[in-house]
């Protein structure tokens, strides 16, 4: 049986850093990767053998625990009649349905096979509908690897971005305007200097790529009434926070509709999918409709759709998110209960069945509070709990979560770990 170095030795032979998406090779905690054999439920198990209770979930599909016996048989059952047709089905249709139905503001969908694909298609649809260039992202939202969105602040208020990846030419993030998260200020400024060349703004209406940070009262309120104002387009970047939050994202919590939304992970189940959706008007500028291009030879693919269908009417469950963030609640106020015993400056925090833990005394607010927290802390704590058999995810700048096969018993062997880990952090 080889050990995870092994494996990672070997897989940094053939594969770039051993990985097939960056954050997996734990160049932000130090240590060495653990090579995922099997998972059931709120375990997985790695190449040695060691169980451990997992807090990523694949990064946020894993809703329902890992194999959810329903969901593989549904990708089981589909999977005999055919991988990918390259062709309509009627599967297609139902998924569509389920997500108009659930999702205030969409009244068309289309699918594609990633959330990079439904942000990139989102903002192009948002330009190809307003006849502008400009973009509004925030700084530390994450929406996917398209270049225009690699983009961080420039030095001074209201400068263009600067490209954060190698390979992006300045000139393709020329459009993008990058303001703080939380910075009522900055969109006013921004809309006040820029207003009539802006397409959209595109945000995590609750972060969950720099840690989870919550927007602050007005945020998102100013986000809407500024693009209506000027004609831009709001885009709900839900590809984390849609159906993982609650059973309408973040819009059904606030009651703010988008005029685009973007989804993936929960939707899928697991499988890779993505979704972009907005209103029959803003969506009849898609190709073959109207003049804004988008393609996917396995968009719609049957197996995904499959799992996709499946774990949503499971979601539809009465009182599926009321458990769902009670559990996620209890792990929070246990993590903070145990860290105040030991005198660990921590905090923590959750909305449905994601939640963030930091290591300051206040929940952060912007991207900066979370870089003043202590993140030396954070990798032993990591390291710590990896050892105890609990798998957080490997940086202080990512979300957790919660499936609802994390039960009490779960919950509670996690809480008596971090107080065992937190004791050692004191000593
Ligand atoms: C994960 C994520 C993406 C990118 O989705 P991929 O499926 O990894 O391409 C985009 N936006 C948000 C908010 C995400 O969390």
């Amino acid at each position: 049986m080889p050990t995870n170095a092994e494996l990672f030795a070997r897989a940094s032979r053939s594969i770039p850093g051993g990985v097939n998406s960056p954050v997996r090779a734990f160049r932000s905690v130090g240590g060495t990767p653990r090579f995922v054999a099997r998972a059931q439920g709120p375990y997985f198990w790695d190449a040695e053998d060691k169980r451990y209770i997992d807090y990523i979930g694949s990064w946020g599909p894993a809703i329902l625990g890992h194999a959810h016996p329903e969901v593989v048989r549904a990708v089981q059952e589909a999977a005999v009649h055919g991988l990918s047709y390259g062709a309509p089905t009627e599967a297609e249709i139902e998924i569509a349905e389920m997500l108009i139905a659930r999702m205030p503001s969409i009244e068309q969908v289309r699918l594609v096979s990633s959330g990079t694909e439904a942000t990139m298609t989102a903002i192009r649809l948002a330009r190809g509908a307003t006849g502008r260039n400009k973009i509004i992202k925030f700084e530390g939202c994450y929406h996917g690897h398209a270049d225009s969105l690699l983009v961080k602040a420039g030095s001074g208020l209201l400068t263009f971005g600067n490209p954060t990846s190698a390979g992006v030419p300045p000139e393709f993030v020329a459009h993008t305007i990058v303001l703080d998260y939380n910075d009522i200020a900055g969109v006013k400024t921004a809309f006040a200097q820029h207003g009539k060349d802006i397409a959209c703004i595109i945000v995590e209406p609750i972060a969950g790529n720099m840690n989870m940070i919550k927007p602050i009262a007005g945020f998102l309120e100013t986000l809407r009434s500024e693009c209506t104002a000027h004609g831009a387009l709001l885009i709900f970047d839900e590809v984390m926070t849609g159906f993982r939050v609650g059973p309408q994202g973040v819009q059904g919590l606030t009651g703010i509709k988008p005029d685009i939304t973007t989804l993936a992970k929960v939707i899928g189940g697991g499988m890779p999918i993505g979704a972009f959706g907005a209103s029959a008007k803003i969506m009849s500028n898609i190709a073959p409709l109207g003049g804004v291009y988008q393609a996917g030879t396995l968009s719609g693919n049957p197996v995904a759709v499959a799992a996709g269908i499946t774990t949503l009417k499971l979601l539809a469950k009465p009182g599926f998110y009321e458990d769902l963030s009670k559990r996620t609640r209890t792990l929070c106020d246990g993590l903070v209960e145990r860290a105040r015993a030991h005198k660990i400056p921590f905090s923590a925090d959750c909305v449905g069945g994601m939640f963030g833990v930091y290591f300051s005394d206040k929940v952060p607010t912007t991207l900066a509070e979370v870089s003043a927290s202590n993140i030396e802390m954070f990798k032993v704590f990591f390291h710590g709990m990896l050892d105890e058999g609990v798998y957080f995810a490997p940086s202080a700048y990512e979300a957790g979560f919660v499936s609802s096969t994390h039960d009490d018993s779960v919950i509670a062997a996690t809480i008596t770990a971090a107080d065992k880990v937190f004791a050692k952090l004191n000593a």
